[in-house]
């Protein structure tokens, strides 16, 4: 069975006394046992949520890194060796925000995608659809193509370390959740693409929705056959709304 996986992301929200809020209200949630939990603070503050945290069971991640795997003469990059040398455990790849507003290419997000991998991180690599995709009936060829890429450049062994999170950008942050029925079908056929390559690597691994998650929706997603958990943006700016998703998974 998949161990299902709620992980906050906070984007470029936070400061110092923010995050140190968030912090105390996270260390007071009761988690289930059963969920894998993480966050995913602007890197600036990594450090300080993994020594708030410590003790309490929820894992670290970033949200992005260098193409190049260790450290050297890259300005402003952040290195997977660095994440890792700081105790983070997962790191996200190919958001939508970075792919669309930043525009990172595929080739690129496969490189992080090995960078993190090579340095002991788990890469959480995100695929979707923009709204005039799904509106032309392209959601699954782009998701596809996505997936794709990566298990072109990699091979789909790389998904036995790894997690997807499907993310719908016209649902990001706009309050439009997917349906349940919608995500699902996005799923499925995200993990035959993978079962079309190797079934036991298909099973085991875990693929996340993202896209306007609430407490409210978050069970009826979660119970979905191929929803293993959520990606979370602002409802995991607040540690109760945030805690009450983790309790859905
Ligand atoms: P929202 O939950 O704010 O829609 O953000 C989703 C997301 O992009 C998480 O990576």
């Amino acid at each position: 069975m998949r161990r299902p996986l709620v992980a906050g992301n906070w984007k470029m929200h936070g400061t110092r006394a923010s995050v140190a809020e968030l912090i105390k209200g996270l260390r007071q949630l009761a988690l289930p046992a059963g969920v894998e939990v993480a966050v995913m603070p602007p890197c600036l503050y990594i450090n300080q949520v993994i020594q708030g945290l410590d003790g309490k069971s929820i894992v670290v991640g970033a949200q992005n890194c260098a193409v190049e795997p260790v450290q050297g003469a890259l300005t402003g990059e952040v290195a997977a060796s660095q994440l890792a040398d700081v105790g983070c455990n997962l790191v996200l790849v190919g958001h939508s925000e970075r792919r669309l507003i930043l525009g990172e290419s595929d080739e690129v997000v496969s490189r992080k995608f090995a960078a993190a991998q090579s340095c002991g991180l788990v890469p959480v690599l995100c695929v979707g659809e923009t709204r005039e995709q799904r509106e032309a009936g392209k959601t699954l060829e782009v998701v596809g193509r996505q997936l794709g890429s990566v298990i072109e450049e990699l091979g789909v062994g790389a998904f036995a370390q790894a997690v997807i999170a499907y993310e719908p950008v016209w649902a990001i942050g706009t309050g439009l959740t997917a349906s349940p029925q919608q995500a699902q079908e996005v799923h499925a056929a995200i993990r035959s693409q993978l079962s079309a390559e190797n079934a036991e690597v298909a099973r085991g691994v875990r693929i996340l929705y993202g896209g306007s998650v609430k407490a409210a929706s978050a069970a009826d997603l979660f119970g979905m056959p191929d929803i293993d958990g959520g990606l979370v943006g602002g409802a995991s700016l607040n540690a109760d709304e945030f805690g009450a998703i983790c309790r859905a998974a």
